[in-house]
């Protein structure tokens, strides 16, 4: 689809009506112009798709549409109107945009993608995979996220010398400095920390990290594409291992072009043809530099490729969630082009920096130009992005439905089914875009499995938002159904949330089992038991339980920390006030502690309240808006059943009788109703009281709330 004659664009583009003729036709042989009517016959019909530039600030985008690929560019917000056939964004997509796609129309980027492209969520994902595959998962400097994780950060001191932190959702090396002391880092201050690559490759005695292009174009399976061509960005200060002098020599130390090129030493590039010298030079021109000094760059590749496909494992199960509300087998209405940023080290080992999902396509150089304009036109044409291809769309989706319609088949298509047009779909697709990569190179799948990745993140997703919980649910209540004599004879159980991804399954189990469960599944309930791994039998949403004797202590560790833990929790529900709907409070168990109830409830009736007293306090000064009520209840043994259908009054007159038994008194109990969020997510808020046993070492308490507002409200974007 590309014009063969190369378009030469200058770095301005102003969109004009005006037809764009092609005038090379000069001497040009018969069959050569006839393919080239033949083309332009194609384009000309391009003319009448429309590609939305709204939301993009980069003349090179709307120059590749208009020029090259005969787009009819549309100024109105994509939000507002739904007749685009492609939309490229400067910024990313909610998925509200995506569940109202047609399945013809394409877009620049996944709903989700922020899970790799801020700072504290790809540090998060790959920490999580790194514990279970520390060799593998070994290609980034090793993260801390602060202050959630300032302790163990603050023991790294003494061991690692120099560290470098950077606000969580930065760009362009703002707020980044580096320090060998911890007095220098706040401890409530939200950074992304990590250990300092204190031996860089050098080229010229200069540091420099790549700029590489990686193209997402579908999500479920994984499909992924490198770009042979990319940026080295160089700094503009001869590199020396830092020490307590030169830590501020931003010029040495970061390599960022928006921090070097107002250094007077940066030299420009200034022709395309000359992409060896410079500051910011082509990544295959530094590929050929370290080829001619017998360095092993097809290892390199083979290590960055496989670092860029680990790191899409670790959040494909969130982007597949995302996408799972189209109905689009081929796989293809998203895509994104990513900017990873690649350090390597001075034994040629690459580092991941960071993800970028909106890289920069300002076209300020010739290098550039040449660059982001092939770049983006090479996206454009593996997408298959025509008038062809959107007419075969809607006449399939046509047919699809005549064919419903004649053979009365209403129902959904069956797994089986559906895991056959996809892989139909799967193997058109390869066959086109094997044609039509240009300078792509694909990826994934390739020959190497990456399974397990995948199947490990799933199931950290899973835990998560607790879909594996729903899922055993089913099977256990199955199960149950047809072995009654195993609960009958179940041991007592014991409470053990070694690991924090145990913590979390627990916790989920209770919210999702909701606040009342069966009685009768609760008798034992002072003695129940999670082991180790084990998934929490579900309950029945009947009846109150009856109350358990148990005795409440705060978690030391927990105590004294929680003016931190705390504050840290309210600012940031103060950033997410719009989708936070409820708080919990979360009461410690000492499991192995079984005094005497009523003696524990005169000892210690303070120090179980302070940690609600202290979210309340905290949060009556900072007035967060869509927090509706906190709750808590102790379970009560005078309380002896209440469907689950039962009014809000009832159950408030339950909650008040019950309450002269509870531990936490009266006044703290805090009433319950139905709330409508901000954002338009009807929920029923609910209350319910935790009891865990001792989190694991370092566990914080704001995690938690992310559970249970992923739990509660409809919307979770950002
Ligand atoms: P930003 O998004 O603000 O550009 P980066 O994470 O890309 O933040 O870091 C900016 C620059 O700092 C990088 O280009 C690199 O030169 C340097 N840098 C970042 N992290 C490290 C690290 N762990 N070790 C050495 N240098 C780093």
């Amino acid at each position: 689809m590309k014009q063969e004659k190369e378009l030469i664009f200058n770095g301005e583009f102003e969109d004009s009506e005006e037809e764009d003729d092609d005038q090379s036709q000069d001497q040009e042989s018969d069959e050569e112009l006839n393919k080239k009517k033949k083309k332009k016959s194609l384009q000309n019909t391009n003319k009448n798709l429309i590609m939305n530039v709204s939301d993009t600030q980069y003349p090179v985008v709307k120059f590749v549409g208009k020029m090259i690929y005969k787009f009819k560019l549309q100024y109105v917000p994509y939000q507002e109107v739904n007749n685009w056939d492609f939309c490229w964004t400067d910024n990313a997509v909610l998925p509200e945009t995506l569940a109202k796609m047609q399945s013809h129309q394409k877009i620049n980027h996944f709903p989700g993608m922020y899970s790799l492209a801020r700072k504290n969520h790809l540090g998060k994902n790959l920490n999580k995979m790194q514990k279970q595959f520390p060799d593998d998962y070994d290609f980034y400097p090793r993260t801390w996220m602060l202050p959630s994780e300032y302790n163990d950060f603050k023991q790294q001191f003494g061991k690692a010398k120099t560290f470098i932190l950077k606000p969580e959702a930065s760009c362009q090396g703002k707020g980044i400095f580096l320090t060998r002391s911890i007095e220098s880092v706040n401890p409530t201050e939200h950074y992304v920390a990590q250990r300092y690559i204190h031996k860089p490759l050098l080229i010229d005695g200069l540091k420099f990290d790549l700029r590489m292009y990686v193209l997402i174009c579908g999500c479920d399976p994984l499909r992924i594409y490198l770009y042979k061509e990319g940026l080295a960005r160089f700094a503009t200060q001869a590199y020396i291992v830092p020490n307590t002098n030169n830590l501020d020599d931003v010029c040495m130390h970061l390599t960022n072009y928006a921090i070097n090129k107002d250094n007077p030493n940066f030299i420009f590039n200034s022709d395309e043809k000359k992409m060896d010298v410079g500051h910011k030079r082509s990544m295959s021109s530094v590929f050929q530099l370290l080829r001619d000094q017998n360095q092993n760059v097809d290892q390199l590749l083979e290590d960055i490729k496989d670092l860029i496909i680990k790191t899409f494992c670790s959040v494909q199960p969130i982007l597949q969630q995302h996408y799972t509300q189209v109905d689009n087998y081929a796989n293809n209405m998203c895509f994104e082009i990513l900017g990873f940023d690649i350090l390597i080290d001075s034994s040629l080992k690459p580092y991941l920096l960071e993800v970028n999902h909106t890289p920069s396509f300002t076209t300020d150089t010739p290098l550039d130009q040449y660059i982001k304009k092939n770049l983006i036109a090479d996206t454009i044409t593996l997408m298959n992005i025509n008038l062809k291809t959107k007419n075969e769309v809607i006449l399939q989706k046509k047919d699809e439905m005549q064919r419903r319609v004649l053979t009365g088949k209403k129902t959904k298509l069956s797994n089986e089914e559906k895991k056959q047009i996809k892989l139909q779909c799967q193997r058109q697709r390869d066959e086109y875009e094997s044609q039509n990569k240009g300078n792509y190179d694909l990826i994934y799948p390739c020959s190497k499995t990456y399974e397990e990745y995948l199947q490990h993140s799933l199931k950290l997703y899973e835990e998560w938002t607790g879909a594996n919980i729903r899922r055993n649910q089913k099977k256990e209540s199955v199960q149950l159904s047809q072995e009654p004599q195993i609960k009958s004879q179940s041991q007592p159980k014991k409470i053990i949330l070694e690991r924090k991804s145990t913590l979390y399954k627990h916790v989920q189990s209770r919210i999702n089992t909701n606040l009342f469960p069966t009685s009768k599944n609760e008798q034992n309930k002072g003695d129940e038991i999670i082991q180790e791994g084990e998934e929490q039998p579900p309950n029945q949403i009947d009846t109150i339980p009856e109350a358990d004797n148990d005795n409440f202590f705060p978690y030391e560790d927990y105590q004294q920390q929680s003016l931190e833990s705390i504050k840290d929790l309210c600012s940031y529900t103060e950033k997410r006030g719009r989708e936070l709907q409820i708080l919990d409070l979360i009461q410690y168990r000492k499991a192995d502690n079984r005094l005497n109830n009523s003696h524990i409830q005169q000892q210690n009736v303070q120090s179980i309240l302070s940690p609600l007293s202290s979210i309340k306090g905290v949060l009556q000064g900072i007035a967060i808006k869509n927090v509706k009520q906190f709750a808590i209840r102790k379970n009560n043994k005078n309380v002896k059943s209440s469907s689950k259908q039962m009014n809000e009054s009832e159950h408030d007159k339950q909650q008040e009788n019950s309450s002269k038994n509870q531990i936490i008194p009266s006044q703290q109990i805090y009433s319950q109703g139905n709330a409508q969020g901000m954002n338009g997510a009807y929920l029923k808020p609910k209350v319910f009281s935790l009891k865990l046993s001792h989190p694991p070492k370092g566990y914080k308490l704001q995690s938690l709330p992310l559970l249970i507002q992923q739990n509660y409200t409809k919307f979770r974007y950002e």
